[in-house]
């Protein structure tokens, strides 16, 4: 069914707990967690608890909780103190794009200059 945990998805796995993150931000529907190859001092991923391959595909399907990631992206910014810096909020969505995991999830990068456009 949608939204349902995949048994081999690798953020369902974070979700249920099976595989360790360092988890910042936990809510209802999200968890956030350090990055695991972080591209920036904060390097945050936040995901929804339901799977969904991308955001476009969660925001459709359950637009609440795709605001819930972008509320938690926000929290997340605050929380390490580079909201008044500035931060970057990305979605990569599809391999071209540079999308390795097919769970949604949020990048949240910051603590450094942010070159714009990225690469
Ligand atoms: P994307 O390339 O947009 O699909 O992003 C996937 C991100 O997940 C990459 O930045 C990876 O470094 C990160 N990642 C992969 N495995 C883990 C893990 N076990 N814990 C935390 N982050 C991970
Ligand atoms: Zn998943």
């Amino acid at each position: 069914m949608a939204g349902e945990p995949q048994t081999d998805c690798l953020f369902c796995k974070i979700v249920s707990g099976d595989i360790p993150a360092t988890i910042v931000r936990e809510s209802a529907t999200t968890v956030a967690f350090r990055d695991i190859n972080p591209q920036a001092p904060t390097h945050v991923l936040v995901i929804p608890k339901v799977h969904y391959p991308d955001a476009a595909s969660l925001a459709a399907a359950e637009p609440q909780i795709a605001a819930d990631v972008l509320t938690e992206a926000g929290a997340v910014a605050a929380d390490e103190k580079i909201d008044s810096t500035g931060y970057r909020t990305i979605f990569n969505t599809g391999s071209g794009a540079g999308q390795t995991v097919f769970h949604a999830h949020a990048h949240v990068l910051g603590g450094r200059g942010l070159q714009w456009p990225p690469g």
